[in-house]
């Protein structure tokens, strides 16, 4: 198989299209070509109004004709095409049987989140019978509870936005983009494997794929059956509340029934997988002298703008059949200021909402989210400030002190809306932040049709919510940003807060095997402070579940089965 890459496509093109180009590029008749598949699709806006893809493909050619294009090869475009990742576990379930009746323990999994549901499927897949304990409810009755916050504002601290099956990216816009470098085929493993459970197949080669709410909640029910039907297990409404070790090595946990009652679970090897918000978690590990160390994160605010303004930053005057295939256009921002502090767009939700994400009773946080048509009509994103531990009470000294920081912020952002949404427009920031007596307060008021917020908002003086340095690093990011995308620092653009749980505060230390001081332990995922985003996070369950397999298999079934 060839790996064909810089092909350009129109935005509207069909299959033959891509044939022809790719015969084209081989320099042989598009017949020789026996089958195409496509790999990568990514924009090319440089020269808009004129938009094309850029595609990379995997073509199959008739017999022989490989061989002699690659001996001749002159162009860098055309290559073998890589050996596909491949689970190397799958077709051990026999020796699994016999290791668990050997008096083997199952593997336990914490948190149903991306991280917990990938390790948790590929340790199934493995025969491995895992047991996965998750605080929260199951998808359809997760979703009643978080659209009952947003109506009414009850919140469940164990079932909202945060916690519960598919862990904190259900609610999301779902976007599954990484910047992690993939050269072993992980990401390409679970996009594939979050296409064959219900996700759209465009995922596993758009350059920026996304799923939306809507899909995603799907997508993780159908994971999870095929899961059980594998011979792993889900424990819903239970969480984990404390370790029990012996010897420097895990040997179970202890957990909380929703009926309140406790009980031990004995395993050899247990996986973390419990996600950035699991405060009370982080103390009790913290508090059973698990190495933990304060990590940098950012915090900032939501800024929302009419769809139809970013589109035509994005996409200029196109043809409205492209920007119809295109749909919502998205922005990637970064700036350097005089701080020296970064600031960029965060969790960007292209025809999406702003939805309040507090997962603590009087406390408040925000996050973006999307349906898979993202056609709400308005664009936000998170526009954030990166901080370091040393910013933290007492330095970062403690290891928790991100957390107490957000919790801060967060309790701040409660208080400061009377438990809504916090909104301000963006001149009175500016003139708030300026100190200016309000005189030149904005005559617009804010009406609900500008506000594509999920859960209630209200006007309230944002300017206060951070300290000068960090609003006056937002203030000139924002201008820099108005001059890359005109109507971006626009004095009428409504800010949201407090985005404030943008990565973990906090790192699970663990060594180069994926264990942590306590053998058996590993932690994984964003709660651990080793992936950021739904797909790095389900690729680091991935790696985790290949990591316990071997302690079970040993290495060299791994070789065996890898041919
Ligand atoms: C509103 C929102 C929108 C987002 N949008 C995107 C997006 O578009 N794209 C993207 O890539 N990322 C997005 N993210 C981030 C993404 O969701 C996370 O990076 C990802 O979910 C991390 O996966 P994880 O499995 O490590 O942890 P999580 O998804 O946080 O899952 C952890 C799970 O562990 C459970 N848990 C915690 N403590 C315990 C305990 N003691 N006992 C039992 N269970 C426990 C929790 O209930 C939770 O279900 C978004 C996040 C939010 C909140």
């Amino acid at each position: 198989m060839l790996r064909i890459t810089q092909l350009k496509v129109p935005i509207i093109y069909s299959e033959q299209d891509l044939m022809k180009k790719a015969a084209k590029k081989l320099r042989i008749p598009s017949e020789k070509i026996r089958d195409l598949k496509l790999i990568r699709r990514s924009l090319d806006a440089r020269k808009k109004p004129e938009l094309c893809y850029v595609c990379t493909v995997d073509v199959t050619l008739a017999g022989g004709e490989e061989t002699r294009i690659l001996k001749g090869k002159k162009d860098p475009d055309i290559n073998p095409a890589p050996k596909p990742y491949r689970f190397p576990y799958s077709g051990m379930k026999e020796m699994a049987e016999k290791s668990l009746q050997e008096g083997k323990k199952p593997p336990i999994v914490v948190g149903y989140g991306p991280a917990g549901m990938v390790c948790a499927y590929y340790l199934s897949l493995a025969g491995l019978k895992p047991l996965v304990i998750e605080r929260g409810k199951k998808a359809s009755e997760r979703r009643r509870d978080v659209e009952r916050f947003w109506k009414e504002g009850v919140l469940d601290p164990d079932s909202n936005v945060q916690f519960g099956e598919g862990g904190a990216g259900t609610f999301s816009d779902g976007k599954l983009n990484t910047l992690i470098k993939d050269k072993d085929g992980r990401c390409r493993e679970v996009l594939s494997l979050f296409a064959s459970m219900g996700a759209p197949e465009e995922i596993c080669y758009d350059h920026k794929p996304h799923v939306g709410t809507d899909l995603l909640i799907g997508m993780v029910e159908n994971l999870r059956k095929k899961t059980e039907q594998l011979g792993g297990q889900v424990l819903f409404e239970t969480k984990m509340t404390g370790l029990l070790q012996k010897d420097g090595a895990i040997c179970g946990i202890e957990i909380e029934g929703k009926d309140g009652k406790t009980k031990n679970l004995s395993c050899d090897q247990l996986v973390l997988a419990i996600g950035h918000s699991a405060r009370d978690t982080f103390y009790m590990l913290q508090r059973q002298q698990i190495q933990l160390e304060a990590k940098a994160f950012a915090v900032g605010f939501r800024v929302i703008h009419p769809q139809n303004v970013i589109d035509l930053d994005q996409y200029g005057n196109a043809d409205e059949k492209s920007k119809e295939a295109l749909g919502a256009a998205a922005y990637k921002l970064t700036a350097r200021t005089d701080s020296g502090r970064g600031v960029y767009s965060f969790c960007m939700c292209p025809g999406g909402y702003v939805v309040n994400s507090s997962s603590e009773p009087e406390s408040l946080c925000i996050n973006g989210m999307s349906y898979h048509d993202r056609n709400s009509g308005y664009a936000n994103s998170a526009i954030i400030i990166s901080i370091d531990p040393v910013d933290y009470p007492g330095g970062g000294n403690d290891p928790l002190s991100g957390i107490a920081f957000q919790r801060q912020l967060e309790k701040k952002a409660y208080e400061m809306a009377g438990g809504a949404v916090p909104v301000e427009r963006y001149k009175d920031f500016v003139s708030g932040v300026k100190g200016s007596d309000g005189s030149k307060k904005s005559k617009q008021e804010l009406t609900i049709e500008d506000l594509p917020v999920k859960g209630r908002w209200q006007e309230a003086p944002l300017h206060e919510m951070l300290p000068s340095e960090y609003n006056n690093s937002f203030i000139q990011a924002m201008t820099q940003f108005g001059k890359k995308l005109p109507g971006f620092d626009d004095d009428t653009v409504p800010l949201c807060g407090i985005e404030s749980r943008t990565s973990s505060p906090v790192r699970i230390l663990r060594g180069p095997d994926g264990q942590s001081q306590l053998t058996g332990l590993y932690p994984v995922g964003e709660g651990a402070g080793y992936a950021g985003g739904i797909t790095s996070a389900a690729m680091d369950g991935l790696l985790a579940a290949e990591r316990i397999c071997r302690q079970y298999f040993g290495k060299e079934k791994e070789e065996a089965n890898d041919d």
